[in-house]
């Protein structure tokens, strides 16, 4: 194939990948994406769909990325059935991870994110917050997202790449969003999968998310009201690599779940979830030259929240592929 210079490949169709290709085609470049997987097969499809900063690395950037994604999914979510975003309110309660200071520009800056109130907390529970943050139906939101890149001009094709080279040799710059594939890709054996198991119910009529997750813990309880039916998570395994359901895994999530909820315990199951977020010591956000000349921007990593910093995060995307240097 021969390469095009003028053209922007951008690899995978994820939610970081399609992100990242709207907003290159959005500011004028020719894009192409190109993707392994269909976008219902990829982690993306998986996610819970809460807006906030979750097992990603460095927190500060992430707080960062998360804000400008707080404001984008917030204005999308003025169109709920067309985008999948809507903003609902919610029970975050206190996680070692939140104590952390790199978090503080977030509770900060989110409108209307205050302390809970005591008789706002579950029992066990005695400090929290209380916010009103855009939670994303991902399947519908990845349909909005495709829909949104082919009307700014992007095209996209299903077919693995086995190399970022051979990626090189068809455009003049590659965006490289392969995710967890990126450990086999670049290869970059800092990519590791952080599993995560959901159960999703039919809703006893349950209108507020609410979070009880630790960073690092692998077990987290997490209550999701998605359009589809209610998300119940969930767990964070790291290096464990199963895309298939365990379920004494499904059994306990419901049971944590249900005691906060007690309706969820004979609520109808109508779909079990395993996902495997893209976790490295910190998100790989850089350009580099490949080695047959290609520009490469590397936006891989995201952890737990690539939902979240999406928006954030293909801004400097942008940045990125303006100012490569002339070869
Ligand atoms: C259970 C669970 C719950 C979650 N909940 C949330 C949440 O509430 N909020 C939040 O913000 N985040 C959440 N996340 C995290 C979020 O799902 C991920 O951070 C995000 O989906 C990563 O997106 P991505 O586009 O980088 O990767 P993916 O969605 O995995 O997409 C990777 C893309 O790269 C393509 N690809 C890979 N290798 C190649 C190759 N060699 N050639 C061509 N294409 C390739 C794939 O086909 C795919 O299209 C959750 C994750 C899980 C598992």
């Amino acid at each position: 194939m021969r390469i095009n210079a003028s053209e922007v490949l951008v690899i995978g169709g994820g939610v970081v990948g399609l992100t990242s290709a709207i907003a290159l085609a959005e500011d004028g470049h020719r894009v192409r994406l190109v993707s392994r997987d269909r976008a219902d097969d990829t982690t993306s499809a998986v996610a819970g769909g809460l807006c906030w900063p979750y097992r990603i690395q460095p927190q500060a950037q992430a707080v960062r990325w998360s804000l400008r994604g707080f404001e984008v999914l917030a204005a999308l979510a003025e169109r709920p059935e067309e985008t999948g975003s809507r903003m609902m309110t919610g029970t975050m309660t206190e996680t070692a991870a939140s104590s952390d200071d790199a978090l503080t520009a977030w509770y900060d800056t989110v409108p209307g994110l205050r302390q809970a109130r005591p008789d706002e907390l579950p029992a066990g529970h005695t400090t929290g917050w209380r916010a009103r943050t855009p939670l994303v139906d991902m399947p519908a939101h990845l349909r909005y997202l495709e829909r949104r890149l082919a009307a700014a001009g992007g095209t996209r094709e299903r077919r693995p790449f086995t190399s970022l080279k051979e990626a090189g040799e068809e455009a003049g710059t590659v965006v490289n969003c392969s995710g967890l594939g990126a450990r086999e890709l670049v290869p970059d054996p800092q990519v590791q999968p952080v599993q995560g198991q959901l159960v999703v119910v039919a809703n006893p009529g349950i209108d507020e998310w609410f979070v009880s997750a630790d960073g690092g813990a692998s077990d987290t309880t997490y209550v999701l009201p998605q359009p589809f039916g209610v998300v119940l998570g969930g767990t964070a395994r790291e290096h464990a690599w199963s895309r298939e359901p365990d379920p004494a895994v499904a059994e306990a999530i419901v049971a944590r779940c249900a005691r906060h909820f007690p309706a969820l315990e004979s609520a109808r199951v109508l779909e079990h979830r395993v996902g495997l977020r893209p976790a490295r010591t910190a998100v790989r956000l850089a350009a580099e030259r490949l080695p047959g000349g290609a520009w490469c921007v590397h936006n891989y990593g995201h952890g737990g929240a690539g939902v979240t910093v999406a928006w954030g995060c293909a801004d400097e995307v942008v940045r990125k592929v303006r100012e490569a240097p002339a070869r």
